[in-house]
């Protein structure tokens, strides 16, 4: 028998009315009932999270700081089953860089998180007026996430706000609630009740809760266009925003790159869980004089990675977690096959039950094919040929995303020029797709707004209060 899983509001497990099925995307079979919240549902979370910041907000930070590290002793004592219930909705593998790494990072974040400070500054201290800036918490944070890195990303929006005295609403992906559920009730066992909530069921539910007057703060993860609707619901009661967006992130390989050596850095930089990832590297450009050399390095790297069901050991890649972008993928690459595009690896869905697409390489694309211009989000890269190193910088900043980007080469100066060129919110020299919870990360342009992680993160879960007195 499928297991029911259920929400948590206020400290209480609540059923809903109705459920639905969530299928794993490599076999298609039964891996839980979700519960299809309601806008009453909805209501009572919020209410139970305003209610629940009238204290919190009065706890010691320090008190705050150890519940943070008491989640991670949750998260590490169940991360065998969270790791598992993950791999079966989101299609990961447990072993690689899948479900038991988003784990290590939720652990890694969350301690991270508990250990940084938010210290009064002293702004003048003279014979006039003493003045201080304190970090207040804003309220109640609704938590809205993406189906691709579901636990992590809901790890990233919940400590901060949780660390800094607000309480939190999250609603997660249609595609991945599962593992979400499980692990808000765990953590919610650790903290008082009504501090972290969870409210699972359709889009709707993600725009009621940007739109909801009682909520102060929302942090989003999603795609652009959606960004761009909660961000217009949010303006209604002027309530703060953090957006991590699509991105399309070019790399640049230079003519002086040893390329047979870079192969492994530059694969995984785009294909890390089947290419679902939004800081991923999307598209590749390539100079001319070690054009064939990287095609060749690229295609030995990736015939050698199996791709499978995730639960199977050995498999370091899965499928793609649900139709929609299963169907976006095979459109995409068929697109670039109709304009001359040639796949050098892959390019053809695997046969089977699941939304398995193969590690697809594609050669004799230019930017204007949309396998270039657009997030295809999935195992699909394109490698595109440049001769003029100008060109290949215009044509990588050429674009609305503005998230991450890098450069790949042997000489340090040029690689540090091109790093300074490139229009992204990260841009790595020599790898990709690489963070860590003191970095901050975030994109420019349409690829966000703010950043996540590091000092600047965490200070976006606050509001600056100026105490100023006369001495
Ligand atoms: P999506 O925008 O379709 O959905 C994201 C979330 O928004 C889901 O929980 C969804 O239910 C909710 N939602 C849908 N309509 C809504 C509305 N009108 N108002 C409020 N919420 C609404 O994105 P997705 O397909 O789940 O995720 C893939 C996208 O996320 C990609 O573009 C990827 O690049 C991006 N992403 C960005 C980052 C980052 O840090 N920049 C990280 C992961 C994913």
């Amino acid at each position: 028998m499928a297991r029911t899983f259920e929400m948590t509001i206020n400290g209480q497990r609540v059923p809903a009315d109705s459920y639905v099925e969530i299928k794993n995307p490599a076999n298609r079979s039964l891996v839980g009932l979700c519960p299809i919240g309601t806008r009453e549902h909805l209501e009572a979370a919020v209410a139970a999270a305003k209610q629940a910041f009238v204290s919190w907000r009065a706890v010691s930070d320090e008190r705050r700081a150890e519940a943070c590290r008491a989640i991670a002793a949750t998260l590490i004592e169940h991360t065998p089953e969270l790791a598992t219930l993950l791999t079966q909705e989101q299609g990961k593998p447990l072993k690689g860089l899948g479900s038991e790494f988003e784990l290590g990072g939720c652990v890694g974040w969350t301690s991270f998180v508990a250990g940084q400070s938010l210290p009064v500054k002293v702004l003048e201290d003279g014979p006039k007026s003493r003045i201080e800036q304190h970090r207040m918490p804003i309220g109640v944070v609704g938590s809205i996430t993406p189906w691709n890195w579901p636990l992590m990303i809901a790890i990233w929006h919940i400590i901060p706000a949780v660390r800094t005295g607000n309480t939190v609403v999250i609603k997660p992906s249609p595609f991945t609630p599962l593992g979400t559920l499980r692990m808000i009730e765990l953590i919610s066992a650790v903290l008082p009740p009504g501090v972290v909530n969870v409210v699972t069921g359709e889009d709707q539910l993600g725009a009621e809760l940007s739109s909801h007057p009682d909520v102060g703060k929302i942090v989003f993860t999603g795609s652009i266009p959606t960004g761009k609707k909660v961000m217009a619901s949010a303006a209604a009661s002027l309530k703060a925003l953090t957006l991590e967006l699509g991105g399309n992130d070019a790399a640049i390989v230079l003519p002086d790159a040893d390329v047979e050596r870079l192969a492994e850095g530059l694969f995984w930089g785009a294909f890390i869980n089947s290419g679902q990832t939004c800081g991923a590297l999307k598209r590749l450009y390539v100079h001319d004089r070690v054009f064939d050399r990287t095609c060749a390095a690229l295609a030995n790297f990736a015939s050698r990675i199996p791709m499978g069901d995730g639960s199977e050991p050995g498999n370091l890649l899965g499928p793609l977690q649900n139709e929609r972008q299963y169907r976006r993928v095979i459109e995409l690459v068929e697109d670039a096959k109709s304009h001359g595009g040639r796949t050098l690896l892959g390019g053809t869905p695997l046969a089977g039950e699941g939304y398995f697409y193969p590690i697809t390489l594609v050669t004799d694309v230019e930017d204007g094919t949309r396998l270039v211009d657009e997030e295809q989000f999935g195992p699909a890269l394109p490698i595109v040929r440049y001769s003029d190193l100008d060109d290949a910088i215009q044509r990588a900043n050429g674009t609305q995303f503005g998230l991450c980007a890098s450069v790949w080469g042997s000489d340090r100066k040029t690689l540090r020029e091109v790093a300074e060129r490139l229009e992204a919110g990260t841009v790595f020299i020599n790898k990709h797709a690489e963070i860590a919870p003191h970095v901050p990360f975030g994109g420019i342009k349409q690829s966000g707004l703010g950043v996540e992680f590091g000092q600047e993160g965490i200070e976006a879960y606050t509001t600056i209060k100026i105490i100023n007195e006369p001495v």
